[in-house]
């Protein structure tokens, strides 16, 4: 199965701090990659590198086979590629349901009434129906993080990426948040996901990556990641994040 995602050697520097060394990821089409790992050690630049928020010193990144240079149409990438940030960045003047049409009316050049049938379709997939017409102020963070997912999949992209989506939400909110990732992941989207929730890692993951000071320390599979972690930096994470 072809690959959706390749980065090879990838390092990447800001100034004179190198944030990502040799790092190296692939994934194929449907596959479910967890990142963890202590702050600052270079998850959210992985995710920023994927979709060229941030330029490469060295190394390559593949998009579905094609290489990303200068030459590549970075719209035309980041129409494919959804994301989700810790921070829901909705338009603040606008409906759920406006949100989530601006980028297929705007960018793709869908009819509204068409992009609007879409919408809804998401929407109910977010359990929101009934808050199409609520703005952003109006809705709880988690119901703001639902209709961002829905935003992002209005593009229908081949991949979703998400940052921490749910480390913003009152602990209470958190659990409605990971079932939508939990069913995005059942439908056979393909995902990368920065998360500090192991019990999600543990059921969705089809691999854990462990990074730490921008490089990959250890990749296993989930049962193989929390019941035999091999090096002691990894050991010494988990003890600390399963003490809270
Ligand atoms: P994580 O998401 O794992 O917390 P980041 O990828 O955000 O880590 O950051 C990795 C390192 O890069 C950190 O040391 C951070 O301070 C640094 N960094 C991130 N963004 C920038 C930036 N725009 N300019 C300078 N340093 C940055
Ligand atoms: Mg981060």
């Amino acid at each position: 199965m072809s690959y959706i995602v390749e980065m090879h050697e990838v390092n990447k520097f800001f100034g004179s701090l190198q944030v990502l060394k040799n790092f190296s990821m692939s994934l194929k089409q449907r596959e479910k990659v967890v990142i963890i790992g202590p702050s600052g050690s270079g998850k959210s630049t992985v995710l920023r590198c994927i979709n060229h928020l941030e330029p490469i010193q060295s190394g390559r990144i593949l998009f579905d086979g094609q290489e990303i240079t200068e030459k590549t149409d970075l719209c035309a990438l980041r129409a494919h590629i959804g994301m989700v940030f810790q921070r829901f960045n909705l338009f603040p003047h606008k409906t759920a349901l406006e949100n989530i049409i601006e980028a297929p009316v705007i960018v793709k050049g869908m009819s509204r009434s068409d992009a609007e049938l879409t919408g809804m379709e998401l929407l109910n997939k977010v359990g929101l129906s009934d808050k199409k017409d609520s703005y952003p102020r109006e809705l709880s963070g988690g119901q703001q993080q639902r209709v961002a997912i829905a935003r992002a999949l209005a593009m229908n992209p081949k991949i979703m990426l998400f940052d921490e989506a749910t480390s913003a939400l009152d602990p209470e909110l958190v659990g409605e948040v990971l079932l939508t990732m939990k069913q995005l992941a059942n439908d056979g989207m393909t995902m990368v996901v920065v998360t500090h929730e192991m019990g999600f890692a543990r059921e969705v993951a089809d691999r854990i990556i462990f990074m730490d000071q921008g490089s990959i320390v250890e990749e296993k599979t989930p049962h193989d990641f929390f019941t035999n972690p091999s090096h002691d930096r990894t050991k010494l994470f988990l003890k600390r994040i399963t003490q809270h």
